[in-house]
């Protein structure tokens, strides 16, 4: 039996806004990746665990990969996605159903300087219309690259998800666990905390989100049979600061509000949560400000 058993890292990558991190989560059956309508939501590399009878998948969720990375922020979330590509023991190629734009050309330019063995998840089979242009969309991409294998799913309606997972096993490696039973990701409590009101504060602040915008959760305490947590709300200029509060705070409030209710599911106790904008200038550009937010 042990001798069947295969392991490792598959790593999600695409262009940005594809719906990796929906699918992490769906493979998963967890919300460990924030969601956002928003490019360039997700930040960090973020190992979720599936557990199968005969495999152990790592999928690595990544940040999306793009060829407009002008800020520092920018440019070490286009090397974390690069890392974790390369890192992996296989790749999960994240495309939209029907489409294929200059970016999608430059991940997979990625993966075959890589050489890592890849298949294709085409995503969003939902929403593609006409729905007989599949086929010969799918045709197309396999004459792109050697792909071992090309799944259409729908990470959002769940469509195809187990397919795809057994599809991914078969190609790892075989080899023991490397994570225990029940370890569901290499993320810290605090880091999940924070970014779900990340998540909130993107979803909140829609068009007038700052690109310099990070979290931190800054103390986490046992406080009468809560959860007491403080987070720090960093800008990147002092003039940000009234957009994220809005007027007479209404918005930090409905921030709090949001991310509260949210992370009382996931982490399935109550939570008191104090938030604080604070200013940190040009955060985005400044390799220190990055380090010490887990950015690079
Ligand atoms: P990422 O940037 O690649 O991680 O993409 P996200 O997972 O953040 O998703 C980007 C957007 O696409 C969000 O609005 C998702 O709800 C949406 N999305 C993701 N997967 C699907 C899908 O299978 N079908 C549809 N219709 N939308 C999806
Ligand atoms: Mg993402």
């Amino acid at each position: 039996m042990t001798q069947d058993f295969r392991s490792g890292f598959a790593a999600l990558v695409g262009r940005p806004n594809v719906g990796k991190s929906t699918l992490l989560n769906a493979l998963v059956g967890e919300k460990l990746s924030i969601v956002t309508p928003r490019p360039q939501t997700t930040r960090h590399r973020i190992v979720g665990i599936a557990n199968l009878p005969a495999a152990q998948i790592a999928f690595v969720d990544t940040p999306g990969l793009h060829n407009h990375a002008g800020r520092a922020l920018n440019r070490a979330m286009n090397r974390t996605a690069a890392t974790a590509l390369e890192d992996a023991d296989l790749v999960v190629l994240v495309v939209e159903a029907l489409k294929w734009t200059a970016d999608d050309d430059l991940v997979l330019a990625r993966i075959v300087k890589s050489s890592r063995p890849a298949i294709v998840a085409v995503n969003k089979v939902d929403q593609a219309r006409p729905r007989d242009r599949l086929l010969p969309y799918i045709a197309d991409l396999a004459k792109r690259h050697e792909f071992l294998a090309i799944v259409p799913v729908s990470a959002l309606k769940s469509h195809n998800i187990e397919d795809l997972k057994q599809t991914i096993a078969r190609e790892l490696p075989q080899a023991p666990a490397m994570f225990l039973d029940g370890e569901r990701t290499d993320r810290s409590i605090e880091f999940r905390i924070a970014e779900q009101i990340r998540e909130k504060l993107i979803l909140e602040l829609n068009q007038e989100v700052p690109y310099g915008i990070a979290v931190e959760v800054e103390r986490m305490a046992e406080e009468d049979g809560q959860l007491a947590v403080d987070a720090a709300i960093w800008v990147d200029r002092e003039g940000q600061k009234p957009i994220v509060i809005g007027a007479k705070g209404e918005r930090l409030k409905r921030v709090g509000t949001s991310a509260r209710l949210a992370l009382n599911e996931t982490l399935g106790r109550r939570l008191h949560l104090t938030l604080w904008v604070k200013v940190r200038e040009n955060w985005a550009d400044n390799a220190r400000a990055l380090r010490q937010l887990g950015l690079e």
